[in-house]
């Protein structure tokens, strides 16, 4: 562990845009009974609210440390292995896992820092650009055709096979990791991505097509690479380069 105290602590639950507050009180309560602490509530329509400690039943400690952001992509900022929970398939590509293989993944990045498990709406779920911000994805496989869980009860099923895989792990913990080594975060991705775009712009390499698809492509590659601290300066260092050839160059 390298920067909670407890493994259970680096793991945060993320509920975002939740418009009924007796779910964010379910979900409470949920994460309560096995062991989870850590809610974080992306731009809740209603919070706190008094549905929402009726239902928490007495997880009401869960409820008062849950920390409330404007963004999703505040609330990851500081997390090294992010997950989305979907409920239908999308057309954003990317790793999708099982609750049980997400929760042995998400047990394994803990050794390197905060992991963030993120829910969507009740209505609409995520975003593509709100997947976009994470590393894989993680799929209840419901049946086809009502494929759609209540927000709490899929906050419950992780909630559980994170207990399972926490009850059946009897490996030693992992020795703490340099700061180098460590997974880049989710604010330096995006600002590594945020310089790919302006060098990819600099050296002209879209020649006048949409940027879009390709970066969101070079995203999926980058962060299924999970590069270090030291491969982010590494790549930062060959666009910085890249954008001094082209304005030497006259672009
Ligand atoms: N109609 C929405 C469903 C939202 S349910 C949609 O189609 O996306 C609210 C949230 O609960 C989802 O965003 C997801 O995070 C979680 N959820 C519900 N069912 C799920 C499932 N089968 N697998 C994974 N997550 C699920």
């Amino acid at each position: 562990m390298s920067e909670a105290e407890h493994p259970d602590e680096a793991i945060s639950i993320i509920l975002v845009g939740t418009s009924h507050p007796g779910n964010i009180g379910s979900a409470a309560r949920a994460m309560r009974t096995m062991g989870l602490t850590k809610l974080c509530l992306v731009a809740p329509e209603r919070f706190p609210h008094r549905e929402a400690s009726a239902m928490a039943a007495g997880a009401d400690d869960v409820l008062e440390q849950a920390r409330v952001f404007d963004t999703l992509q505040d609330a990851v900022a500081d997390c090294r292995w992010v997950m989305g929970c979907t409920a239908r398939r999308r057309s954003v590509v990317m790793d999708e896992f099982d609750p049980s293989a997400a929760a042995s993944r998400i047990w394994e990045a803990t050794a390197r820092g905060r992991v963030a498990l993120v829910f969507g709406r009740e209505r609409t779920g995520l975003t593509n650009e709100e997947l976009q911000l994470c590393h894989a994805s993680v799929h209840i496989p419901s049946v086809e055709d009502f494929s759609s869980l209540n927000l709490a009860a899929a906050v419950q099923v992780l909630a559980w096979e994170l207990r399972r895989a926490q009850l059946a792990c009897t490996s030693a913990p992992d020795t703490p990791m340099m700061v180098d080594d460590l997974p880049a975060t989710a604010a330096q991705m995006e600002s590594l991505f945020g310089h790919l775009a302006q060098m990819l712009e600099d050296i002209d390499f879209h020649k006048g097509r949409s940027p879009d698809r390709v970066m969101r492509r070079l995203r999926q590659l980058l962060l299924r690479a999970q590069p270090d601290q030291r491969e982010v300066r590494v790549l930062r260092g060959i666009f910085a380069d890249a954008q001094r050839m082209a304005r030497l160059a006259g672009r």
